[in-house]
């Protein structure tokens, strides 16, 4: 028997590594596992060159609890190790490895061992005692046992060991006994182990029998040896890779489409990448790429692997080159993770092209699934969006499909306006701008439907890429001015007629919180609508950026939404209420409009006359003559709007005209609907 000092240098490094790693201590199993499998693939590399002649026999690792001993035990029948080899390997590299690691990184260290480990070592994260009982697979060794209480000191002496291999028993400490619960260490091998090389055996089988649980004789084997990323693409099937889909999320549906990544220069890595399909919550998504080394899991936290779009992906990245061993801020400026991540990106948008150019019917069909993750994509980065530029699809409110290009040719000359700009037109809800839709239609134009989460920054970034190109949303005005074509107005009112249009219309506009209406004129079509609600393409716009941005653009959010009220003038309602209101008003009003008249054309030619001069130089008795005129117009003003707001108030079809616009952009609601409806009822 031998007695040591474990060759570190601090006097005590358990305690630190206790404090170091509380939140992560879990992975002290992942790395027992992970080296009873190595220690087993050195056995099979020596069988197979011939260096080791005896038989294998069963190579399962198996993990057991026992609970009344509270021991936690991994035993493998690999290489195992002479008194040697565990000098070497465990007292001295093991721990000095350790302390090194610790020393390193000590301020970093609690989110870098998480990934990293300190392999061996880390058993002493739970443990109060940690035993090795092994066997060398050389000819002639004697098996051996070490101890360690946890503190510097160990003890070493040959033992009895009837099989090859190793068992490392751990003496779970007081703070740690749910590690002793078969449910927790299920979970914790389910989690960490699920895809390793070599079976991973924790009991045997349950099976449900005469209302119990009952044990069988089958191992309880936790892991795919042998997962689909490591197999050749041509040996697998759709449903092979969906089928791991499976493994991967039980729960989850069907992918879209999926990459296998497959390199092995300048850096190692293996991989399936999925596209889920995309619900409307892209931070749903997140997350669901496992990381693994080896086939050993490292995390679900890949985002300072790949770019932050492609986290939207499912699937596994298995590289050992991606150094886990640094911090995060380093790792996103290693350069093996900056190649792996171009790579990544580069066959994610191939695969996408080779799709839409075999197949592009499926393409179409899988388009509204997985539009989010490539316009994620296009917005956030140049590369991706040179690509994507030519598979990307805009589709229009009748289901149709165009690329760009496609597009482009659809409706750059049609679309045109008098300035040569393009003009896309666009819905983001076909129900609610029914009417408006049906009008460009109706002119020969196209509509697209833009509904998507990333919707209102594609748009922004389109304008940006296509020259001489606007989105317009279909209700933002009246369609003959958001593509104009000339620059006639038609509206052939006077100004006596708009000034008692606007009077007899604004006063009966209902009061919206945070909502102006202004009153503008429209020669369309006799059989258009008489009157209708429109709001300004670009107030809208920065309001929905400040709604998804807040910080610099929420100064837009609390400005009030900015709608037009426009009246069709040449709709015979609209020309039997001018009627009206002049059969009703005109007598009354005249005699103001004429004294208004008078009262400015005296405060004009006062005016002109102080032309040129300086404010000093200006009689006071002329200035206060103006002061009274403008008293007076504002007086004669009032009284003309008085008449013509009583004149609205008596008649009920204003008001009607007005809900009715406001019904058709889904903006009555409340008390104003109930009214609505009941005064139709009178009307009728
Ligand atoms: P690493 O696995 O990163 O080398 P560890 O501290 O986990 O570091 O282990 C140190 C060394 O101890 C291993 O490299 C290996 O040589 C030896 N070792 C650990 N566990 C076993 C085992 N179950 N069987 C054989 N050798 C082992």
């Amino acid at each position: 028997m031998s007695k040591g000092n474990i060759g570190v240098t601090s006097a005590n490094i358990f305690p630190v590594i206790k404090k170091f790693l509380y939140s992560d201590h879990e992975i002290f199993l992942r790395e027992l596992v992970s080296n009873a499998v190595d220690a087993t693939q050195k056995l099979k590399t020596l069988a197979a060159v011939g260096e080791y002649k005896s038989e294998l026999g069963d190579l399962t690792v198996r993990v057991a609890v026992d609970k009344k001993k509270g021991t936690l035990t991994i035993s493998d029948h690999g290489i195992g190790m002479t008194a040697e080899e565990i000098e070497k390997y465990i007292n001295q590299i093991a721990f000095s490895g350790a302390e090194e690691f610790l020393e390193k990184y000590k301020n970093d260290a609690q989110a870098i061992i998480g990934h990293f480990g300190l392999g061996f070592y880390s058993s002493f994260m739970v443990s109060k005692k940690v035993e090795i009982f092994t066997q060398s697979s050389k000819e002639g060794a004697t098996a051996q046992h070490w101890s360690c209480k946890g503190d510097p000191e160990y003890t070493l002496e040959d033992s009895i060991k009837a099989d090859r291999g190793t068992d490392i028993v751990l003496h779970i400490d007081d703070e740690n006994k749910d590690f002793l619960e078969e449910s927790k260490i299920q979970e914790l091998l389910t989690k960490y182990c699920k895809f390793l090389p070599i079976e991973i055996a924790f009991g045997k089988k349950k099976e449900w029998k005469d209302g119990k649980n009952v044990e069988t004789e089958d191992d309880n084997i936790i892991n795919n040896t042998n997962p689909a990323w490591t197999r050749k693409p041509a040996d697998l099937k759709d449903e092979d890779y969906n089928a791991f889909y499976r493994e991967l999320n039980p729960m989850g549906e069907d992918p879209l489409f999926h990459i296998h990544l497959n390199v092995d220069y300048p850096f190692n890595l293996t991989g399936i990448l999925y596209f889920p399909k995309i619900k409307n919550n892209i931070d749903m998504q997140r997350n669901k790429i496992q990381l693994y080394c080896n086939q050993v899991y490292v995390t679900d936290h890949v985002e300072n692997i790949v770019p932050e779009y492609l986290t939207l992906l499912h699937g596994v990245i298995d590289s050992p080159d991606i150094p886990l061993n640094v911090s995060r801020s380093y790792l996103q400026s290693d350069g093996n993770v900056k190649k792996i991540s171009s790579h990544i990106t580069k066959k994610v948008a191939d695969r996408l092209a080779e799709i839409f150019k075999a197949d592009r019917t499926q393409f179409e069909e899988k388009w509204d699934n997985m539009k989010v993750f490539i316009q994620y994509g296009m917005l956030s980065d140049e590369k991706f969006y040179e690509k994507g530029e030519k598979f990307a699809l805009l589709k229009n409110v009748d289901g149709k499909y165009f690329t760009f290009d496609e597009y482009k040719t659809l409706v750059g000359e049609n679309q045109k306006d008098k300035n040569g700009d393009v003009i896309y037109l666009y819905a983001n809800n076909s129900d609610e701008q029914y009417s408006y839709i049906q009008h460009a239609q109706e002119k020969g134009y196209d509509v697209l439907i833009m509904d998507g989460q990333l919707d209102v920054h594609v748009v922004s970034q389109l304008e940006q890429k296509f020259e001489k190109t606007r989105f317009v949303r279909v209700d933002s005005d009246v369609i003959d001015k958001i593509i104009q074509k000339d620059d006639e107005s038609k509206v052939t009112l006077s100004n006596d007629q708009r000034d008692a249009l606007v009077t007899v219309f604004e006063s009966q506009v209902p009061v919206l919180e945070k909502t102006n209406f202004i009153i503008t004129f429209e020669q369309l079509a006799p059989t258009a609508n008489p009157v209708f609600v429109t709001q300004n393409e670009f107030m809208r716009r920065m309001k929905e950026m400040s709604s998804l941005q807040g910080g610099m653009m929420s100064f837009y959010g609390e400005m009030p939404d900015s709608y037009n009220l426009v009246v069709n003038t040449a709709h015979p309602i609209i020309e039997k209420l001018l009627g009206e209101e002049e059969a009703a008003c005109s007598a009354s009003v005249a005699p103001y409009i004429t004294e208004i008249a008078i009262a400015e054309n005296e405060k004009s030619t006062l005016k002109d006359n102080h032309k040129g001069k300086k404010d000093e130089e200006i009689p006071t008795e002329e200035k206060a003559q103006i002061e009274e005129l403008d008293k007076q117009i504002t007086e004669l003003t009032d009284k003309k709007k008085a008449v013509l707001k009583s004149f609205a108030t008596d008649n009920k079809q204003v008001r009607q005209l007005i809900d009715l616009a406001l019904l058709a952009n889904n903006m009555l609601k409340g008390e104003a609907l109930a009214n609505f409806v009941k005064r139709s009822v009178e009307l009728l």
